[in-house]
């Protein structure tokens, strides 16, 4: 049968043969349910059978499905961030991981510390070269934002974020996925006053791969949930 609790297991079966096969273990790897476009009775679902950490990909969409879910609840924001939404992602989600622009980090420092709350960030970072992505591609411009996201008391540099090229060529999506461990590695040592330990990278298509490259997080929207309508 095709249920969600049906689908988790495939997807559990899957992350625990790549795992295996990188020597790896099972809690080095968290499951996000990608649940943009899904309806609060889908999330409450997902919720009974054990998922806590969620990805949403747009603000105000998120700030309506998730109200008054349980406080066990870890929500995410995935999709580009606005500034001007920048107010209600920093008192609906726990975590960008869609942070490319210094203005944007600004912006959401100022919203944390009138809310006195602390958020987690990660960087995302173009490694496809595809102009349709979005996240930072110049070196200076990863540097500079990490700087200034260290000077900034309510944000906590927590890893990076990457989407792979859209394509059915293994190589060139392990390529995309080394290149955002290679920058962790040099961020790493060039800041050490940084936290760069999240490599959120993977998606339904290419999760496995990224299990095999160093992810920490993979994004895991259709094949948990079904096709998006
Ligand atoms: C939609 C989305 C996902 C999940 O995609 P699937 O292919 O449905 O698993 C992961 N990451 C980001 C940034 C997304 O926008």
């Amino acid at each position: 049968m095709d249920t969600l609790q049906n689908r988790l297991d495939i997807i559990e079966d899957r992350i625990d043969a790549a795992v295996r096969r990188a020597g790896r273990s099972r809690d080095e790897v968290k499951l996000m349910a990608v649940s943009k476009t899904r309806t609060r009775p889908e999330v409450e679902e997902a919720y009974g059978l054990g998922l806590r950490l969620f990805g949403e990909n747009r603000v105000l969409e998120a700030q309506e499905k998730f109200l008054g879910l349980p406080s066990d609840v870890e929500l995410h924001l995935i999709g580009h961030l606005q500034r001007n939404k920048a107010k209600i992602a920093a008192a609906t989600v726990g975590c960008v991981q869609s942070l490319d622009k210094i203005s944007t980090a600004r912006a959401l420092e100022q919203h944390c510390a009138a809310l006195d709350k602390t958020m987690a960030v990660y960087i995302e970072i173009n490694t496809s070269g595809e102009s349709s992505k979005e996240g930072i591609t110049d070196d200076q411009e990863l540097s500079s934002t990490v700087e200034e996201l260290l000077s900034l008391p309510h944000l906590r540099i927590r890893g990076l974020m990457t989407m792979a090229p859209f394509t059915d060529d293994e190589d060139a999506i392990r390529a995309s996925f080394r290149t955002l461990r290679r920058q962790r590695e040099h961020l790493a040592s060039r800041f050490p006053a940084g936290d760069f330990s999240e490599l959120s990278m993977g998606m339904s298509s290419d999760f496995e791969l990224a299990i095999e490259e160093g992810s920490t997080l993979i994004r895991v929207g259709t094949q948990l949930f079904g096709a998006r309508r």
